[in-house]
């Protein structure tokens, strides 16, 4: 609420963080009662005897959107393992069915499980492989080399101005900046990645004619190709027919080969964006989507929170941008860094309509699997470091939580009578879906702008 008026009017406009009093849980808990109560009756009143459940599974039935079908997918985990010492936000209300999110996932904390099916053994490992990604980045050689790149001095003055604007914004109204100039570094860095560094590929032009080519399937790299890490190649064809030429596009994935070739799709995009962030200075993740596609997490230290950096659409800090945006479902979101691993699920969906069903592995074994690979990058830390990281991660899980539990008082104040579900004014008042709205504003207003190499076709 602090951040709200305090927040400049520009770019796809951060989400604050709403800060949920305790008059708020007992109103909302009292309002939940009541309408669950009426609710009940009514259910019970009008169903057969035969079909008639016992109350206490009324009351997890109660969240589960009546509109979709049996095989609704179950929403992404919502439930983290209760953390000692953390004050857990459901137990303010003890006396109520504590609300649970999605009918699949009732109130029982998750425990860890060591994967065994080959189901799960396969996720884990295809997990272990994915989480290099971000370790390949911490070479401080290539690291200095890929910072003569960027145009240091360009991005640092922009983001300088940006930083300035953001304090007498926030000065004028006795307000934190909205953030900080790290933040405002990554942000100038990713509109010149974008406008002027990397290039989107579809099909390659032809380097001989530059006509359109056509796509004739998969190549064996070449030697050189081979060598600088490429293990498929896509083969197109000039479709002027007095050129006939071949094209080759080797889909790289080694940060540093893609500095010099610049061009790609998502992967490739998100692969070269994120290793110079960290070239930059910033702590970074690179995260994984199960519906083919892969973004950046910067951490702010200004807001003490990992912030969502999708370079191909030139978003910041718009989470939404996917299931709202896009109107995508999405299963999972995994993150990855140098020093840990996350489940990220639940800043992307916020909405178990948005969510698909994950069956890739038990949340069990999620967990498990997780565990390992953080504690394979954090075994040489020393306490401290450990510790404060773990600080973090428990931080993150608050943050998690209070999105589940924003995302159930907006659904309850849409079934509540005179909610918004009655008035169809449900956009108004979700902050979330404004923000996602103004984001794909601002990236059809690019593409109206012509910017360069601006993807048109989320392809892989
Ligand atoms: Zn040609």
């Amino acid at each position: 609420m602090d951040n709200r008026s305090g927040m400049p009017r520009r770019k796809p406009v951060p989400q604050p963080q709403q800060q949920l009093s305790e008059n708020w849980a007992q109103d909302l808990t009292a309002q939940f009662r009541r309408t669950l109560s009426t609710k009940r009756m009514n259910d019970l009143s009008r169903r057969p005897a035969s079909q008639r459940r016992a109350p206490s599974s009324l009351a997890t039935e109660f969240f589960v959107d009546r509109s979709a079908s049996a095989q609704t997918p179950p929403a992404p985990s919502r439930q983290a393992p209760p953390v000692p010492g953390v004050p857990h936000l459901e137990a303010q209300t003890p006396m109520t069915p504590p609300p649970s999110y999605n009918a699949s996932l009732k109130n029982i904390p998750i425990v860890p499980t060591a994967p065994t099916d080959s189901r799960s053994l396969r996720f884990r490992s295809m997990l272990m492989s994915l989480s290099n990604t971000p370790c390949k980045w911490e070479n401080p050689g290539l690291l200095d080399e890929a910072l003569g790149v960027i145009p240091l001095e360009r991005i640092y003055n922009a983001a300088q101005e940006e930083s300035d604007l953001f304090e007498a914004e926030a000065a004028s109204l006795g307000k934190k900046p909205a953030w900080g100039y790290q933040d405002c570094v990554i942000r100038a860095l990713m509109k010149w990645f974008r406008r002027e560094f990397f290039e989107w590929v579809n099909n390659p032009k032809c380097t001989a004619c530059h006509a359109p080519t056509v796509a004739k399937g998969m190549a064996a790299p070449l030697s050189d190709e081979s060598a600088r890490g490429a293990s498929r190649v896509e083969l197109y064809q000039c479709s002027n027919q007095y050129c006939q030429s071949y094209e080759r596009f080797p889909r790289y994935n080694d940060a540093f080969v893609l500095l010099q070739t610049r061009r790609g799709r998502v992967g490739e995009w998100a692969n070269c964006f994120t290793m110079l962030c960290r070239a930059i200075g910033s702590r970074v993740r690179w995260v994984w989507n199960a519906e083919d596609h892969v973004w950046t997490e910067v951490y702010s230290v200004h807001r003490k929170r990992w912030v969502h950096v999708d370079c191909c659409e030139e978003a910041w800090d718009a989470p939404l941008l996917y299931t709202q945006g896009w109107r995508k479902k999405l299963s999972y979101c995994i993150a990855f860094s140098a020093d840990g691993c996350a489940d990220v699920t639940r800043r992307y969906v916020r909405d178990s309509n948005c969510a698909v069903r994950r069956n890739k592995c038990s949340e069990g074994d999620l967990i498990h699997i997780l565990r390992e690979i953080k504690a394979m990058r954090r075994k040489d830390m020393d306490k401290k470091e450990k510790f404060r990281l773990m600080s973090e991660d428990t931080r993150e899980d608050e943050e998690f939580r209070r999105n589940v539990i924003e995302s159930l008082a907006l659904t309850i104040s849409r079934i509540l009578p005179g909610g918004d579900a009655a008035t169809k004014g449900s956009q108004r008042s979700d902050p979330d879906a404004q923000k996602a709205a103004e984001a794909r504003q601002e990236a059809e207003l690019l593409r109206a702008r012509g910017v360069r190499g601006a993807p048109n076709q989320r392809q892989q």
